[in-house]
């Protein structure tokens, strides 16, 4: 049977390159971006070290949930494997977005936690982000540390390195991006100011089950 490949998913991992790059949620080549087609489970990933700027439709890959190449001929980022291992471990993740960005990575860098401060962040990402532990990049350590870090939320940070974002979608998945960056901008700020106040956890669940049952619905 031939799998049907969509240039819709192959737009997607283009345009949301170009959107992380121009909103300096990252730099030069770095980070990487997928998307899983629920359809086909095929998934689309951008090439390993091309520019943001660069990379147009033909150079996106698309992989299987083994990682065998099933179109494209450049080669497929070499966080492959931490892609992979999260779709096959959250059921939910429909899109991945690994970042360099500023904010985020002072705390991925001291190997901090960023705790649920925000109203946005808790409802959307979780009670806290974790940090995984150090493996090189590109590793299958990497992604098994990576995978038992994020456990159920939406993001997490790899230590000496940067952050990961995941969504039921690319949509979800870069709010997430933006609403992580901004509470750990935040987060930062505050300690210069004083000490801040951590969301109890009954309120967190209350907030989490808002925006998904009633938040920006009739
Ligand atoms: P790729 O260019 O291979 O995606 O690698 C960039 C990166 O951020 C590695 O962690
Ligand atoms: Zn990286």
């Amino acid at each position: 049977m031939e799998l049907k490949i969509s240039e819709k998913f192959k737009k997607l991992i283009v345009d949301t390159g170009r959107e992380l790059y121009k909103q300096n949620l990252t730099i030069g080549t770095w980070g990487n971006i997928s998307v899983l087609d629920p359809e086909t489970d095929l998934v689309y990933i951008k090439p390993s070290g091309m520019d943001y700027n660069e990379i147009n439709l033909e150079d996106v890959i698309v992989i299987d949930k083994k990682g065998k190449t099933i179109e494209g001929f450049r080669k497929p980022s070499i966080e492959m494997p931490m892609h992979l291992s999260i779709y096959n471990a959250r059921k939910d993740v429909g899109a991945i977005v690994h970042y360099h960005p500023i904010y985020s990575s002072v705390l991925a860098v001291t190997g901090f936690s960023l705790p649920g401060i925000c109203e946005d962040f808790v409802q959307i990402v979780g009670e806290k982000v974790l940090c995984a532990k150090y493996a090189l990049p590109g590793s299958e350590e990497l992604a098994e540390n990576a995978v038992a870090s994020l456990g159920n939320r939406n993001a997490v940070f790899l230590l000496n390195h940067g952050t990961l974002s995941v969504g039921k979608d690319m949509k979800e998945a870069m709010k997430v991006c933006y609403v992580v960056e901004k509470t750990a901008h935040i987060y930062i700020l505050s300690k210069s100011v004083g000490k801040c106040r951590i969301i109890p956890e009954e309120d967190i669940k209350i907030m989490q089950d808002f925006a998904k049952n009633s938040y920006g619905k009739e």
